[in-house]
């Protein structure tokens, strides 16, 4: 085989987005503007919602959110460790406990059954995260939301277009978020937006991300403590360009998804990811995990020698240096998440990924593991 290069991921940017960025660029009004408007407006109709706020990040966006919502120091909210580490640093910026459960193996989403045992009177939410694009069951979530009273935030940050029983993620809960960096299914380079039905919530975000100045007011009256979380035009531009081709691009990826599920079922050792009924998947990454005994670390090493890219999706968040520092936590404490991370592997996936790259990746990963 020829060596090729194959990236993990690329953003697909065409001449509807060059134009889109030009044309700000041009016009000199670079924040504060039109566009960012349009993009939010754009947003919320593709959703079914009736607020969106942009923001400069998924990250800024989930603080916003944590904030807006009124949580606090002391209360308790429960999320998964089985993700991007921005999903539980949001409540530590609050200084809100974030309680972690196990996931369900199949679905990697948090696991509603293990729920009910870590509601206390400190908890205040759930914070589900739809893992690589596959959503979490936000039936069994809203139900126990419902019941104990506690508030959700989706971090659907990988899940934009994903469906559940025939809704949209990001419409079932106070508030929702999506993050556009440059490896996510559409991109702004930087940037994210919130999503809600909540008009004082949507406000009070808006507020937030402009340092703390009430809209409609003048420029130097800052009601509460805000940020600077804003998005600029340009950025807002490339997201309209992106958004108006979202069926296509998530087309694309659910067809390269099918192909890679196609040409990797002979491969012993290696499991497709898999998809619950019921379930439309906004793809974000294609992550296959290897069977027990497989040295996944040894595989990426000559993976990457091959010049193709990978990446061990995640690293568990209780696991990080300082989350053992501030709540003890140790290998062991979530047993599914610990192993599901030690065998999983994102191979190169993006939207132009030629069936040539696909069969380069497919056949060197046949040949690392001898079968
Ligand atoms: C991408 C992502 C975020 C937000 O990332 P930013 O880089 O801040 O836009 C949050 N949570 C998850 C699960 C993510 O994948």
């Amino acid at each position: 085989m020829m060596r090729k290069e194959v990236p993990l991921s690329m953003p697909d940017i065409g001449d509807r987005e060059r134009h889109a960025v030009m044309a700000v660029l041009k016009s000199r009004w670079l924040s504060l503007g039109p566009v960012v408007f349009n993009f939010e407006k754009k947003m919320a109709e593709y959703v079914g919602v009736k607020y969106a706020v942009a923001v400069n990040s998924g990250t800024s966006g989930l603080h916003l959110v944590v904030r807006g919502l009124g949580l606090s120091p002391g209360d308790e909210v429960i999320t998964t460790p089985f993700s991007f580490v921005a999903s539980a640093n949001c409540l530590l910026f609050e200084r809100v406990r974030p309680v972690f459960v196990d996931i369900d193996p199949l679905t990697l989403n948090l696991d509603c059954n293990c729920l009910k045992d870590k509601i206390n009177g400190k908890t205040r939410g759930i914070l589900p995260v739809h893992v690589f694009g596959h959503p979490a069951d936000m039936v069994s979530i809203v139900e126990i939301a419902l019941e104990h009273g506690l508030t959700v935030i989706e971090d659907a940050c990988e899940a934009i277009g994903s469906e559940y029983h025939g809704k949209k993620v990001g419409s079932e809960s106070a508030a929702a978020v999506f993050a556009f960096y440059p490896n996510k299914q559409i991109t702004t380079g930087e940037g994210g937006v919130i999503l809600t039905n909540r008009e004082d919530l949507a406000g009070l975000c808006r507020s937030m991300r402009n340092q703390g100045r009430d809209e409609g007011s003048g420029w130097y009256d800052h009601g509460r403590l805000g940020y600077n979380y804003r998005m600029d035009e340009m950025s807002a531009a490339l997201g309209c360009a992106q958004l108006s081709r979202i069926t296509e691009i998530l087309d694309k990826r659910a067809v390269i998804a099918a192909k890679y599920g196609h040409k990797l079922k002979h491969l012993d050792g290696v499991t497709v990811p898999y998809v619950a009924p019921g379930i439309k998947m906004s793809w974000f990454v294609y992550v296959v995990r290897l069977a027990p005994g497989i040295d996944r670390d040894e595989v990426m090493r000559r993976l990457s020698q091959k010049g193709i890219g990978c990446r061990a999706y995640f690293q568990p968040i209780h696991l990080q240096p300082f989350y053992r520092q501030m709540f003890g936590y140790k290998p062991g404490d979530f047993p599914v998440t610990e192993a599901v991370a030690a065998s999983t592997l994102a191979l190169p996936f993006h939207n132009n990924l030629s069936e040539e790259d696909i069969d380069y990746v497919v056949d060197s990963l046949g040949d690392i593991l001898g079968r």
